[in-house]
């Protein structure tokens, strides 16, 4: 069974005395922990490792390192072999951490190599990915850590992904005390698992255990938690109090159930649309609870949108008023968002009446878009996003439809 982790990272803190203090209070507490679906990890500077390592023996505290070379010896001034750290009792080692990546010029090549050499050795990597807060304002969150997980496991065999860890922290949230939104998270999360099963077999893929990390407390974690591809978590700040990470450890896990219709069918695109958009209209909006545009609008509804739809032939979906085309949307409503559920050769007309209502972003799919509408919209500095999952959100409404 998998089971859930929760990894503390102490970073640069704790000297001796105080490691021994942590331990004092964490170890005569962790009776309170159920250990029967969950590890807990703590990776502490390397100079407490031998002090941790006597502290937890005989208990189910598991081991961590902040970071490894890829060799097992040699001229590598500054760096741990994770032969070393094996010598220690580590059993996971942090890779591509953001602080390496930001502070220290850590490169996607030399995450790669410490991957790799550190699994080699037999010691679990927890690669770390996440965007900056100008990337996901950029829309580029999934693009960035899509090319963090692939060249990060470059250099496994397929067969070898079976006990990695991904961890996904947003930088924007990494001790800044603003958490990502578990929905926020979940939809990352679901975005590698997916991105995973294009390096991995499927099965291998579910048991891979995806972390978040990102100012993640005792208040946040019950929450993240929930979601259904939220397989534990990575806390800094939080794990270097033992009455707080104790607090995040002993968690009763509660997962949400996954409602139909599926809502990883969602396109990925669409759920980059940043929050900060609330009105977002969809043109072409099917009344058949089994179509695409009817699931994202459903989708887009309970996050807490405004949606209008748009649909000549259609009265009211979801309980939602549907207006026969653009132009006649009320005055009043400014979409900020529109998203496109039509064929190609219909798509340059409703660009053009789409273009007056003056939106951030026009949504359509890869693959039918007729370039001319796109070149049209951002002349007028409309942002064009294009869906690329069309094929998988048809085939998970048919998933759906046959059930
Ligand atoms: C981290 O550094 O991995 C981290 C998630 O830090 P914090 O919990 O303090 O945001």
């Amino acid at each position: 069974m998998k089971k859930y982790l929760f990894a503390g990272n102490w970073k640069m803190h704790k000297t001796q005395k105080e490691t021994q203090q942590f331990f004092n209070e964490f170890l005569s507490k962790i009776s309170e922990i159920d250990f029967s679906d969950r590890e807990i990890m703590i990776a502490p500077p390397f100079t407490v490792l031998p002090i941790v390592q006597k502290l937890t023996e005989g208990t189910p505290i598991k081991l961590g390192a902040q970071n490894a070379c890829w060799a097992k010896e040699g001229p590598f001034t500054g760096e741990i072999s994770p032969i070393m750290l094996k010598e220690l009792g580590v059993e996971y080692v942090i890779l591509g951490h953001s602080e390496r990546r930001h502070l220290f010029g850590e490169t996607d090549e030399i995450i790669s190599k410490r991957v790799e050499g550190v699994y080699k050795c037999g010691l679990i990597p927890i690669l770390c990915v996440g965007e900056t807060l100008e990337e996901r304002k950029n829309y580029k969150t999934l693009e960035v850590v899509g090319k963090q997980l692939f060249e990060g496991l470059k250099k496994l065999e397929k067969i070898e992904a079976k006990s990695i860890v991904i961890a996904y922290e947003p930088v924007w949230a990494i001790g800044t005390g603003i958490n990502a939104t578990p929905e926020e998270a979940e939809q990352v999360h679901l975005f590698i698992r997916e991105k995973l099963k294009d390096i991995f077999s499927k099965e291998i893929v579910e048991n891979i255990r995806i972390l978040y990390g990102g100012s993640v407390s005792p208040f946040n974690i019950k929450d993240l938690m929930k979601k259904p591809n939220i397989d534990g978590v990575l806390v800094g700040g939080a794990s270097l109090d033992p009455y707080k990470f104790l607090e995040i450890c002993k968690i009763r896990v509660k997962k949400e159930i996954c409602m139909l219709p599926d809502y990883s069918a969602i396109p990925f695109e669409i759920l980059e649309i940043p929050q900060k958009y609330k009105n977002i209209v969809i043109v072409g909006a099917s009344p058949k609870s089994e179509r695409p545009s009817y699931i994202v609008m459903e989708y887009l509804l309970k996050q807490g949108f405004k949606v209008v739809p748009v649909n000549p032939a259609v009265k009211e979906i979801l309980g939602q008023k549907v207006y026969p085309s653009l132009l006649e949307i009320p005055s009043d409503f400014s979409p900020e968002v529109i998203v496109i559920f039509r064929r190609s050769d219909q798509v340059l007309p409703i660009v053009e009446a789409a273009i007056k209502l003056k939106p951030k972003v026009i949504w359509m799919q890869e693959g039918i878009v007729n370039e001319q509408a796109k070149e049209l919209a951002e002349k007028e500095n409309i942002k064009v996003v294009m869906n690329k999952c069309f094929k998988k959100i048809h085939l998970m409404s048919q998933k759906y439809l046959f059930k």
